[in-house]
């Protein structure tokens, strides 16, 4: 993930300890880092794994408080994909659009000049707009021949 990127969820992460009095530990400025460096969605254990090889091992308590704390922040937003929870970073200056298959979790990004016109018309009242980010789930095309291969199948 780019450096101003990092820079802007850190801030972020910061005025909400800040203005919560909550202390600002090392394992969460760990975790939002290595979060941030996924070039896509990732499991808890991915998380923990990736903290490990970091040498900053993190307690599942502590990893699982974090997140929660990175989801309600909307740093972070975490999606159902084939019956497990994954998670993916969130945040982007000028906004982002992704599709995601429910059932093989893949994201794409999808190039839509109409949404971003759509968020930029948005009248928000007495609001400072930052960014924003939409998902479109639904079923991928490899995913829906191979779901009708095997109802053919069984029709056989
Ligand atoms: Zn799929």
């Amino acid at each position: 993930m780019k450096d101003h990127v990092k820079v802007a969820v850190r801030k972020v992460l910061t005025n909400y300890l800040e203005q919560n009095k909550r202390r600002k530990t090392p394992e969460r400025f760990a975790v939002l880092d290595a979060i941030f460096d996924f070039p896509s969605y990732f499991s808890l254990q991915n998380l923990s794994d990736e903290l490990e090889e970091r040498h900053f091992p993190v307690s599942k308590a502590t990893l699982y408080n974090t997140i929660n704390l990175l989801l309600e922040l909307r740093l972070v937003i975490s999606h159902r994909v084939g019956g497990e929870t994954r998670y993916e970073a969130a945040y982007d200056s000028v906004g982002h659009c992704r599709q995601i298959c429910t059932i093989c979790g893949k994201v794409t990004a999808v190039k839509s000049p109409a949404i971003h016109q759509a968020v930029e018309n948005t009248r928000l009242r007495r609001f400072r707009k930052e960014g924003f980010s939409l998902y479109i789930y639904g079923v991928c095309s490899s995913c829906q021949a191979r779901i009708t291969r095997q109802k053919n199948k069984k029709q056989q």
